[in-house]
């Protein structure tokens, strides 16, 4: 096992490295340290070295391990970067800071009853399918501009644009194309990047990179 501590340094240092590359300041470059499957013994060496955004991708396990955490910790803000059910919408309102996956019409629905419902805006970004997989999350490209619209109508909050690109594929045409399409609909915000790939997203604009096995060691 490698010392969190200087995961964390390492990491930073190449967030550092790939803005300065980009002739872009390191601060304007959210980490989120993905945590998803790790127990709270394995995220509490982070926050004892400064990390304070951390991303999960399920609900459930989220509410088992985060209102501890907080509790023993100062200034946690916490992302959910997997997919969510409509009927987990006042859950994921009440637990997460942010929620990177908002991908279809009912969700925009189910989110913006939710926070109304708990007096709490909740940041979202739009996950976009870049690839045009069948089987993953995230809108339709074309769909986008208008889902965009329906989320701004109910007052949902918008943070920017969110992808993951195919695996297996060259990265950075994907994390180009998410960055044409978020400015063309006037939002700044780009979460883009992972373990394998988040140095070329910095390059291409990412604002929050979603770090996870870089951080933590694989997943079982
Ligand atoms: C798991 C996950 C990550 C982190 O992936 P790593 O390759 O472990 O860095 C990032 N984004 C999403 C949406 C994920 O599900």
């Amino acid at each position: 096992m490698s010392d969190p501590a200087k995961l964390l340094a390492d990491i930073r240092a190449r967030i550092d490295r790939a803005a300065r590359l980009a002739n872009r300041r390191a601060d304007s470059i959210t980490l989120v340290a993905v945590s998803k499957t790790h127990p709270a013994e394995a995220i509490v060496p982070l926050i004892a070295a400064g990390q304070r955004v951390f991303g999960e991708n399920r609900v459930q396990e989220a509410a088992e391990k985060w209102p501890a955490l907080r509790e023993a910790h100062e200034g946690i803000e916490l992302h959910l970067v997997g997919q969510l059910q409509s009927n987990k919408a006042d859950d994921a309102v009440a637990l997460f800071d942010c929620i990177h996956s908002l991908d279809r019409p009912s969700l925009v629905t189910a989110l913006a009853r939710a926070m109304d419902k708990a007096g709490r805006q909740v940041p979202c970004f739009i996950q976009v399918n870049i690839g045009a997989e069948e089987q993953k999350g995230g809108c339709a490209i074309a769909e986008t501009p208008t889902l965009i619209a329906e989320a701004r109508a109910a007052g949902i909050p918008l943070a920017g644009l969110m992808c993951v690109p195919p695996v297996g594929t060259e990265p950075a045409p994907y994390f180009a194309l998410l960055d044409k399409i978020a400015t063309s609909e006037g939002l700044t915000g780009l979460s883009m990047g992972m373990s394998d790939d988040f140095e070329t997203a910095i390059m291409l604009g990412a604002t929050h990179v979603r770090v996870g096995s870089a951080l933590f060691g694989s997943r079982a």
